[in-house]
């Protein structure tokens, strides 16, 4: 097979992470909007003088310029119209929330897969974390929302086996998804949620983050979503991010 060769490309992007690499390089993740998820090789990035110092700090995005590869690393050559999310890069539990939503979109899908209505909804996403909007709710959005993309669909909408909509559900894992009052006996391990519980999970699974205006939550009912999502993440989808750990213990000093 010939090599495959870098074609030079403008592209709408997001800074997923960067790591070190060699004495003064550094690796750096984009999601971009029209070729999916793109590993950069940035050349004398860790000098303290480096043009594009500002193009690559965690929390920006922009349209920038590069050679892209199909495979394999890509080189980014220039920037126009950078912008940070300056909020998120002030507040650490922003920066927790919007970093493990970030890994856990990573996971979800292979590189250079063009995943241009994901890029749309983390932009969104991002946005309303920047900007305010409540980080463990939009967190929790995504983490429903991409349960599918890690090949785990939860039926959300009636009750697995009968599909009655008008009781009370409950969550059972053996079946994927909700079961109705009439149906509790069938799982003995189903997760007793309560209905507000419920009533949110049914909603994260559905809301349009374009749309999203306000949502208030108890600090009950978000430990009860924090606890079923984990359930989820855990038994069902099997990945979970390193980031995820710094959230866990952000949590343990709530009261
Ligand atoms: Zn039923």
């Amino acid at each position: 097979m010939p090599l495959a060769k870098a074609k030079p490309a403008e592209f709408h992007g997001v800074l997923l992470y960067s790591k070190a690499y060699r004495e003064r390089d550094l690796l750096i993740k984009f999601l971009t909007r029209e070729f999916g998820k793109k590993m950069f090789l940035v050349h004398g990035a860790k000098r303290p003088k480096f043009r594009l110092r500002a193009a690559i700090l965690p929390f920006t995005y922009g349209t920038y310029f590069g050679d892209l590869k199909a495979d394999g690393l890509s080189y980014l050559n220039n920037y126009k119209n950078i912008d940070h999310f300056q909020g998120i890069t002030a507040d650490i539990t922003k920066n927790a929330y919007a970093t493990y939503t970030m890994s856990l979109i990573d996971l979800a899908f292979q590189d250079s897969l063009p995943i241009p209505k994901w890029y749309d909804q983390l932009m969104i996403g991002l946005k309303l974390i920047d900007t305010g909007f409540d980080e463990e709710i939009i967190t929790n959005i995504f983490e429903i929302q991409l349960l599918a993309a890690f090949g785990v669909a939860p039926n959300w909408v009636d009750c697995s086996i009968c599909h009655r909509r008008d009781l009370p559900f409950d969550y059972s894992e053996a079946y994927g998804g909700l079961i109705c009052q009439n149906h509790f006996d069938r799982d003995p391990y189903r997760l007793h949620l309560d209905q507000k519980t419920i009533y949110f999970l049914r909603l994260f699974s559905v809301v349009d983050l374009t749309k999203l205006k306000t949502i208030k939550v108890s600090d009950q009912t978000k430990k009860s979503l924090r606890k079923v999502i984990d359930q989820l993440y855990s038994n069902s989808v099997g990945v979970i991010p390193k980031s995820k750990r710094f959230i866990d213990q952000l949590g343990k000093f709530k009261i």
